[in-house]
């Protein structure tokens, strides 16, 4: 059911199980869990079903750090949050992605991949990535002669497609007839009030319109869903209680913000014909309507056991037939006969770097909430990793006699090909992270606050180490997770 936020009486008091705060992907897919699980859940948005500048003009902040796409333009105050506009591009954390690694500080989660096994399966139905007969043989037999290149050293990784599943359109109906989702639209979380005598509890979230209208809704337990920089800034800005802001014992709120950065690593002439860059290109099947049935896009890659051998952050490339002229990322461009050149072009883990920050400007919106400032920055070893990975993957390349290359050691000076290439994936991660110990992270392996034992954090700022690939399939794959715990505790409780 949903109410807008406009019409509620000033002072309003609503009382439910789950308090879900932003109704984007993280949001929604939790709120559709609880659901199911029979519990009832207020799903509080700041934007309407409709995008409006005033409500997206909230988002506006500076840029202190790295030449960065402004934090007004890089996500959407909307019903859905930010899948209204994502591209779709999708793949889950590899296996080495959730182990420490000791030659990337910091790097590791306290869970395993196959703790999100099955929720990654069912992530992959709400992305709506097509039915699990796509497999990898089946992508490998589409793309015809000669297969994907794998051998001891190199393996083809897949990178498949969403809708992309916008999911203010797709989940509209089902929460406009739930009888258990109850969400709140032009509402804006301003505050999350503490009980008194600890501060080890939420009691209640404060809500604010742009009207000026306030309400209060109080909840057994609270998921903090508002996107991996927003998260920070609203635990930064809730400081009435504790001057250094919400959950943040460690110093850690805002801190090790990430995000995938794409290098263009060079230029492979093929010797051989191992590698058709035709195989490499974006395949869709679709259903006798027309529409995409499922999506897939191979990229390059080194095996765990060789990138554990060489200590390398973990990376992937796509393969792009070297036309000569602007060409993006999985085109699917058909190489003409005989075409011996091809791009490759990387998206490369960034080290967890502690130094880069989201924090608070002394700018306020029209709510008196003060503004984000953006201050991304790479560890000292992000340039040698970009050419470490430009080397050892064309070292490799060439050793399997797969082609000669042309390699990219200074990863900024991009051909004319490359002109237009998104520098960065818009993929804001690591500003509460996940930590086993309360004095390195901001959540626990539940995604629990380590100091506010009912706040949950829902989204990509929980991520510890990023990886390379995409992260929404893994934030909604978390979300289910953060639902199941939860209707497991609510169903134990009294
Ligand atoms: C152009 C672009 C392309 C992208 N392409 C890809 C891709 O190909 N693959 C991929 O994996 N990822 C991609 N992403 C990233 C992807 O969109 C995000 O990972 C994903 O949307 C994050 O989900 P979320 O639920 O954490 O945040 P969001 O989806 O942004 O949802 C957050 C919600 O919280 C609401 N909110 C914010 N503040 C408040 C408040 N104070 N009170 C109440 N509600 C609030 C917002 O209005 C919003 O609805 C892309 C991003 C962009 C910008």
């Amino acid at each position: 059911m949903f109410y807008n936020g406009f019409q509620i009486t000033d002072g309003n008091r609503i009382r439910t199980k789950v308090c879900i705060i932003g109704a984007g992907v993280a949001g929604i897919t939790a709120a559709l869990a609880l659901s199911e699980a029979g519990i009832s859940v207020a799903l509080v948005e700041s934007g309407g079903l409709e995008r409006d500048a005033e409500n997206q003009s909230l988002n506006i902040g500076n840029n202190t750090g790295l030449d960065y796409l402004s934090p007004g333009a890089s996500r959407l105050r909307v019903f859905g949050g930010t899948s209204q506009h994502w591209t779709g591009w999708t793949r889950e954390l590899d296996d080495i992605d959730f182990t420490k690694k000791d030659w990337i500080p910091d790097s590791g989660w306290p869970i395993k991949k196959s703790d999100l096994r099955g929720h990654y399966d069912q992530a992959a139905q709400i992305l709506d990535l097509g039915p699990k007969k796509y497999t990898y043989d089946f992508w490998e037999r589409l793309a015809g002669k000669p297969r994907f290149f794998n051998t001891s050293t190199i393996e083809t990784a897949l990178i498949r497609h969403s809708l992309p599943t916008r999911f203010g359109i797709k989940y509209k109906d089902t929460i406009e007839k739930s009888n258990r989702i109850h969400c709140f639209l032009n509402s804006n979380l301003v505050n999350l009030e503490l009980s008194k005598d600890n501060h080890k509890h939420i009691i209640s979230a404060h809500f604010k319109t742009l009207k000026g209208n306030t309400f209060k809704v109080e909840a057994q337990h609270y998921v903090l869903a508002t996107g991996g920089i927003e998260n920070a800034r609203i635990l930064l800005n809730c400081n009435t209680q504790i001057k250094a802001g919400l959950a943040n014992s460690s110093g850690n709120v805002g801190r090790y913000f990430a995000d995938h950065e794409g290098s263009y690593l060079g230029r492979v002439a093929i010797r051989s014909p191992l590698i058709n860059p035709k195989t490499y290109r974006t395949s869709r099947i679709s259903g006798p309507d027309g529409f995409q049935l499922a999506s897939a896009t191979p990229a390059l890659k080194l095996t765990e056991e060789e990138t554990r051998k060489l200590r390398l952050p973990n990376f992937a490339a796509a393969v792009i037939p070297y036309m000569g002229h602007d060409v993006r990322w999985g085109t699917p461009i058909d190489a003409p006969l005989g075409h011996k050149e091809f791009d490759i072009y990387g998206s490369i883990e960034p080290e967890p770097c502690r130094d880069s920050t989201v924090s608070l400007s002394d700018d306020r919106d029209p709510l008196g909430t003060r503004r984000v400032n953006l201050s991304l920055a790479f560890t000292r070893n992000h340039s040698e990793n970009r050419e470490k990975v430009a080397y050892e993957f064309a070292r490799h390349l060439s050793a399997a006699d797969a082609g000669r290359v042309q390699i990219n050691v200074n990863g900024k000076d991009r051909d004319s090909l490359m002109e237009g290439m998104d520098e960065y994936g818009f993929h804001h991660m690591g500003t509460t992270r996940m930590h086993e110990n309360r004095r390195h992270g901001v959540v626990n392996s539940d995604c629990r606050s380590h100091d506010i034992s009912n706040l949950y954090i829902g989204g990509s700022s929980v991520f510890p180490t990023f990886g390379y690939a995409q992260p929404t399939l893994t934030i909604v794959a978390l979300a289910l997770r953060i639902a199941e715990h939860l209707a497991i505790t609510i169903k134990a409780s009294p």
